[in-house]
């Protein structure tokens, strides 16, 4: 199954909820549930139907998956590993989608969602401990730097955010240098301090049939 590439908002209204995946327009009167909470190309009338069990698994997978903007075969891989580890899988996955490079990124205030942060990584844009990273699902490890290719602080992208920074919320569990723009990560996240809840036991029945 291939990337979603069509109108973001258009999965937010088919999950019937917001999924956050335009940034600071999400936060405005503009956000289409806020404007349409119904299913794309229904009737103003129409509800949203009710789902088997085997319904609401799939539309969780399916919205964590959109949030991470994720291939189903990569998500698949990544709850492969959640299952193996030791603990609970549902957390086990939640971090394990937080330690991702283009997660990390935004988290550190360098991007206003996850795909424009996806977009930066895969523009070559970060340097994971030195050495450049274009891969966006790579997973950060404790003690990881990250920051910005010389050639990118030239950009107007950057000299922007080095001047909007100051107001950006750093998730706790990393370290930014606002001088330098450069970002560490201090701890593994724990389940608690992951801010996208996205992952739950729908998720694991799904994959356990
Ligand atoms: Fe979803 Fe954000 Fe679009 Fe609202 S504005 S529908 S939250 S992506």
């Amino acid at each position: 199954m291939a990337r979603y590439t069509g109108p973001v908002c258009r999965l937010c209204r088919r999950s019937g909820e917001k999924l956050m995946l335009k940034g600071d327009r999400c936060f405005t009167p503009k956000c289409a549930v806020d404007r349409r909470n119904r299913p794309p190309g229904a009737q103003k009338s129409s509800r949203f139907r009710r789902l088997s069990d085997r319904g609401v698994q799939l539309r969780e997978k399916q919205k964590a998956r959109y949030v991470y903007g994720m291939f189903e075969r990569q998500f698949r891989r990544f709850f492969e590993t959640a299952e193996k580890q030791e603990g609970i899988t549902t957390d086990n996955l939640l971090v394990a989608l937080e330690r991702r490079l283009d997660s990390v990124v935004l988290r550190l205030g360098f991007a206003d969602s996850l795909s424009q942060a996806r977009q930066l990584v895969e523009h070559g844009h970060f340097l994971l401990n030195g050495r450049r990273s274009d891969v966006p699902s790579i997973t950060v490890k404790e003690g990881d730097i990250i920051s910005w290719r010389e050639g990118s602080t030239r950009t107007e992208y950057y000299k922007t955010l080095a001047k909007t920074i100051e107001s950006k919320t750093v998730a706790p569990w990393l370290k930014l240098d606002k001088q330098t723009l450069t970002g560490q990560v201090i701890n593994l996240p724990t389940p608690e301090e992951v801010e996208n809840k996205v992952v739950s036991k729908n998720i694991v029945e799904y994959y356990s049939r």
